[in-house]
């Protein structure tokens, strides 16, 4: 049950992170967006905290955490961003299983997973000023560390140093999906809302791995 409990650690940070960032996320999401950004993502990352603690309460394993946490993200969420994360944690859970103690390889694999549900789901490509932007570079840079055998914290730095310049440079994009398009002019130099919390959020997962 360590990868359980990691798991649980880990959305609490999650949910820590949205809440300390909940109101600059809504500002970012009203320049081109509809604002509720900061607020649907308290909302799906603080039931999805509470769903993975009830499962590992019941005595769960990692992988089933993740698919209750995703269910509850995605039906409390609302929104766009609700449904892409509920896509998210779904695949991690279906990568990581309720095994005791997944490989590195085991979650790079998930998180690739996780960037291909998003696309598959959301129909974005890189370039189209989404978190697609960010999530593709993440998953790209950390399955090519744990490939070359860095260790998965080591790794996940990485990767998430990689996620931060991305979400930076989607300032410097017009968006093509979503709610800012028919405002698409009115985002440039802001970066894309759900760019700015995926990137956040890896960071934060980050302080959890070490
Ligand atoms: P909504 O747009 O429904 O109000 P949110 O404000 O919570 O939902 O989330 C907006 C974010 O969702 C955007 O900043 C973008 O990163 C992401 N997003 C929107 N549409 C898509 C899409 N088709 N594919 C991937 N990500 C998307
Ligand atoms: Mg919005
Ligand atoms: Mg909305």
């Amino acid at each position: 049950r360590e990868a359980a409990a990691t798991v649980l650690t880990a959305l609490r940070a999650v949910a820590d992170t949205v809440d300390r960032h909940a109101e600059e996320l809504g500002r970012i999401d009203a320049v081109a967006g509809d604002g509720d950004h900061g607020i649907g993502m308290r909302r799906g990352s603080t039931a999805a905290r509470r769903a993975a603690a009830d499962a590992l309460a019941l005595g769960a394993g990692a992988g089933t955490l993740l698919t209750r946490a995703a269910d509850a993200w995605a039906d409390r969420a609302g929104g766009t961003s609700g449904a892409l994360w509920g896509t998210v944690l779904r695949a991690l859970g279906t990568a990581l299983g309720d095994d005791d103690a997944p490989t590195a390889a085991r979650v790079a694999a998930g998180v690739t997973e996780a960037s291909a549900g998003v696309r598959r789901l959301g129909g974005a490509e890189v370039g189209d000023k989404t978190m697609v932007d960010v999530l593709v570079p993440f998953a790209d840079t950390l399955a090519a560390a744990v490939t070359d055998g860095t260790p998965l914290t080591d790794a996940w730095d990485r990767a998430a140093h990689a996620a931060e310049t991305a979400a930076a440079a989607t300032a410097g994009l017009l968006p093509r999906k979503g709610r800012a398009r028919p405002h698409a002019e009115k985002s440039l130099g802001t970066p894309d809302a759900g760019a700015h919390s995926l990137a956040l959020i890896t960071r934060a997962v980050h302080a959890v791995l070490r």
